[in-house]
């Protein structure tokens, strides 16, 4: 998705330049082609993470980027008319342990009290009512707010094909191999590929979890990570299950977290994601095959869906049946790698071993690439 926009924008407010997007395997076949679909700008709950980084006035810009993106992301798909089972409505974040109630409960204060916009956010913060709203049996409160679902391999598609029409030369099944110097020209750069090679004036690194292959000095600042997504067909609807009116942020207690992102325009399967318990395990076992950290060929992890089984079962009403307790209905998974910058993996891994620059910050790398002119990057992206 970085690489299809960043064209965009370049062919927009600069139509004389050539544009070439190079991509190592099919168009969109990394994270974004294998995502939840789930557009959830963050409104509040990483408040207090980001004023501890950047003090209030950046976090409070953060939050407001985030529901600037999602707002201009709603008016293209809306006035493009763009097919991508795009679905907008309230996701809700609800925390299940008395620990998670009391941090959302905080952040959101604390959100409040710096000036942060909360008159889109629903909050329930009576237990009762918010497992009755959220259908979710231990809901402890529930804070709702608008966000979308869509089918993200759709989206790429749509832009990309604008940006075609717009002179863009895509190459896909070309992996870069080097960015050197010209010897021609001295503001001149080659990307070597294994096609052969373009000279250029300009290079956007858009590989996010990859990048450090052709960018050394990102090395241990963004770190690949395969991340689960488990796709599972919801019970049929009754008396117990009403069906799912939006999406979630199920909310664990430390920084675990589920997601349940049901495609209510796409073809009414739910996909779990996030942070679960069974992640844990996933860490162990990359750490014993580290060759394993950018292979997205991994189609199910024991752990992950064992803890998403649990979750649904448990805390889902009207998924505790015959058939939604069987594991194997929780079997279709695949997985993606995420960019993970180091305050991320410090926060949600901390089990991962891998050598960390405490000073970095967590949120993606957009910009020039120091003592590089000519070569920018957007990268270190890890979604919701
Ligand atoms: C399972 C899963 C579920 C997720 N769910 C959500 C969600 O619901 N909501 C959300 O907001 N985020 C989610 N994310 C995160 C989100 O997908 C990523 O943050 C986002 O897709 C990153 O987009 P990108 O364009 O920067 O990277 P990518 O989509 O990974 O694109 C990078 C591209 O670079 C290419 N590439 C790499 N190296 C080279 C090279 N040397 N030469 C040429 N090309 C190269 C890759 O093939 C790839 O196509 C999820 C991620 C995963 C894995």
């Amino acid at each position: 998705m970085s690489g299809t926009l960043i064209a965009k924008h370049v062919v927009e407010t600069w139509p004389e330049k050539e544009v070439v997007v190079v991509e190592a395997r099919q168009f969109c076949s990394g994270a974004t082609g294998r995502n939840a679909g789930h557009c959830k700008p963050d409104q509040w709950r990483g408040f207090i993470d980001y004023e501890k980084q950047f003090g209030t006035q950046q976090a409070l810009k953060i939050l407001q980027n985030e529901q600037q993106t999602w707002s201009e992301m709603v008016h293209y798909i809306t006035e493009n008319k763009v097919d991508c089972e795009h679905w907008s409505g309230n996701t809700m974040d609800v925390p299940i342990t008395p620990e998670a109630a009391e941090k959302a409960k905080k952040t959101f204060e604390r959100y409040k009290e710096a000036g942060g916009k909360v008159d889109r956010i629903k909050v329930t913060l009576e237990p009762k009512k918010a497992a009755e709203i959220s259908q979710i049996k231990g809901a402890q409160a529930c804070y709702e707010w608008p966000v979308s679902t869509l089918h993200p391999w759709k989206l790429a598609a749509h832009v990309m094909r604008g940006n075609i029409k717009r002179g863009v030369n895509l190459q896909t099944n070309t992996t870069v191999t080097n960015v050197i110097c010209s010897k021609r020209s001295q503001d001149k750069w080659i990307v070597e590929t294994e096609r052969g090679d373009i000279e250029c004036s300009e290079v956007v690194h858009a590989s996010n979890a990859y990048i450090s292959a052709l960018e050394p000095s990102l090395r241990g600042l963004i770190t690949p990570c395969p991340h689960m997504c488990n796709k599972v067909m919801p019970p049929k609807t009754g008396k117990e299950f009403s069906g799912f009116k939006g999406s979630y942020g199920v909310l664990l207690g430390q920084d675990d977290l589920i997601t349940v992102n049901p495609r209510l325009n796409g073809d009414g399967a739910v996909l779990f994601g996030g942070s679960n318990k069974g992640q844990d395990d996933l860490i162990k076992w990359l750490e014993k095959n580290p060759h394993q950290y950018i292979d997205d060929g991994l189609t199910g992890f024991d752990s992950v869906t064992k803890a998403v089984h649990e979750f649904a079962t448990g805390e889902l009403k009207g998924w505790s049946t015959d058939a939604m307790k069987q594991e194997e209905a929780y079997k279709h998974a695949w997985s993606g790698i995420l960019g993970l910058v180091s305050a991320t993996l410090d926060v949600k891994i901390p089990k991962c071993g891998l050598i960390l620059d405490q000073s970095e910050d967590g949120v993606p790398f957009v910009g020039q690439l120091p003592g590089l002119p000519g070569q920018w990057i957007c990268a270190g992206h890890h979604g919701q």
